[in-house]
């Protein structure tokens, strides 16, 4: 490790005691760019990554609500935002007993990369809570969006910060948020992503982040002339990502072996297809219920309490949450033959499942190229919302798939190493940070 990498490294954990997932994310990205920073003259004496560290604002809040039985629950709110050099702060909310203020500085800190990768004009934040909403009815649901957004509405807007979804935040929470911005704001603008398509969303963003994750695989396949086409896929999760990002391997006509939840996975060799697919959104979507109940109806192996890394598969897809799949995982990838690994979720490999997928040189392709999907199409919700316009599915898609591989694009600039191996992590670091610097630079000491 470089002095001036042990030196900045030292200073974080000084300045963020007790925010691990972080310092994760921020070592990461620091460990692929301090030698490019340094060999770049610009940057020189700019204290360009000490300043790309410090969210630019913290916003955190009380969240107080009423239950179905009339007791008065309290809840954490928070939005980080951080970075809005090159546009408004843009970001998910996750709703989930396991958020903090070091989970989210992770997430807004990831995003800015990411959201600088799209090509589109985006700056990075991320809010969200440590509101549970499973086992929550409706109502409950409702109450609790609408006391969030009753605080929250006075630091966004259409031009200044605009959230979105993220774990635990779908379309029915984004709803309940929307009414009660426009509501207080007195406003209908753009101020949320992911909205109805009957009321300012953009088509395929449901979609975006599962198929932008799959055609970036595509992308990487390509690079050595092959195809999803007969692949054996294991994904975890079984949210908005997971769904989606089956539904475009099954149309490429790969083969999908694996989904989970929080409670285990099931294992389908026979591959789950297109009516199964149809079963399991309907379980997940409408009956909230677990995915133990698709092993039995298919009579296929549910495995408690466990992750698919140990099935055998050509490409894996984490797509649950951060840290879910370890080095040990990554080994017993390796050894079943494994040739893609591609991030649906954020930071879901360890660091060192990330090295080894390096060491072995296999495809790894990092959350903040892979996913960027997502945030794209709320990107271009954000265009059609300025313009007062809707596109079709069919414009929207091939947007998508532009800029998945504009994305893709990027990395190899960037991240393609001498004997011709593409390291996408540093391609992506390198590539997001790059732009979001120089804009930091040309505007000033602010
Ligand atoms: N939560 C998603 C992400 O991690 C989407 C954010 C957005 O659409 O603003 O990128």
């Amino acid at each position: 490790m470089s002095e001036t990498l042990s030196l900045f490294i030292s200073n974080l954990h000084k300045k963020n005691p007790g925010e691990p997932e972080f310092l994760q994310a921020v070592e990461e990205v620091a460990t692929s760019l301090i030698s490019f920073i340094e060999s770049e003259s610009r940057y020189k004496n700019t204290k360009i990554l000490e300043r790309i560290v410090e969210p630019e604002r913290v916003i955190i809040f009380r969240v107080p609500w009423l239950d179905d039985k009339g007791e008065i629950q309290v809840n954490r709110g928070f939005r980080v935002q951080m970075n809005s050099a090159i546009g408004p702060y843009k970001g998910g909310l996750r709703f989930h007993p396991s958020v903090t203020l070091s989970v989210l500085k992770f997430l807004a800190f990831e995003q800015t990369f990411k959201n600088s990768l799209t090509g589109l004009p985006m700056g990075a934040g991320k809010g969200g809570s440590d509101f549970d909403p499973k086992g929550k009815s409706d109502n409950e649901i409702m109450k609790f969006c609408q006391s969030f957004m009753t605080e929250l509405y006075r630091h966004v807007g259409a031009d200044t910060d605009i959230p979105a979804g993220d774990i635990g935040v779908g379309g029915r929470e984004i709803g309940y948020l929307f009414g009660q911005y426009k509501r207080i704001a007195g406003a209908f603008n753009g101020v949320l992503t992911g909205k109805g398509s009957e009321w300012g969303g953009s088509q395929i963003r449901p979609e975006a982040t599962g198929y932008g994750l799959v055609y970036f695989v595509e992308e990487i396949l390509k690079t050595k002339k092959d195809s999803m086409s007969g692949k054996t896929v294991t994904i975890s999760g079984s949210g908005n990502v997971a769904q989606y990002a089956a539904e475009k391997c099954i149309e490429l006509g790969a083969k999908v072996l694996t989904l989970s939840d929080s409670k285990g996975f099931i294992y389908d060799p026979a591959g789950i297809d297109k009516e199964k697919l149809a079963y399991l959104m309907h379980l997940k979507n409408i009956e909230h219920g677990c995915i133990k109940e698709y092993a039995i109806k298919y009579n296929c192996e549910y495995f408690e309490g466990e992750r698919p890394w140990k099935i055998k598969c050509d490409i894996a897809l984490p797509n649950a949450t951060q840290n879910e799949l370890d080095a040990n995982d990554a080994k017993t990838l390796l050894k079943n033959g494994c040739i893609c690994v591609a991030e649906g979720a954020n930071m879901p490999c360890t660091p060192r499942a990330v090295a080894t997928f390096l060491k072995e040189k296999i495809f790894y392709a990092p959350g903040k190229a892979a996913n960027a999907g997502g945030v794209a199409v709320s990107g271009l919700e954000m265009s059609q919302n300025s313009q007062r316009y809707s596109w079709s599915r069919a414009e929207v898609d091939a947007k998508l798939k532009m800029i998945m591989h504009e994305i893709h694009e990027r990395c190899i600039q960037y991240g393609k190493e001498e004997d011709g191996f593409v390291n996408y992590e540093k391609g992506a670091n390198i590539a997001g940070f790059v732009k979001v610097a120089d804009a930091m630079l040309a505007q000033g000491l602010v």
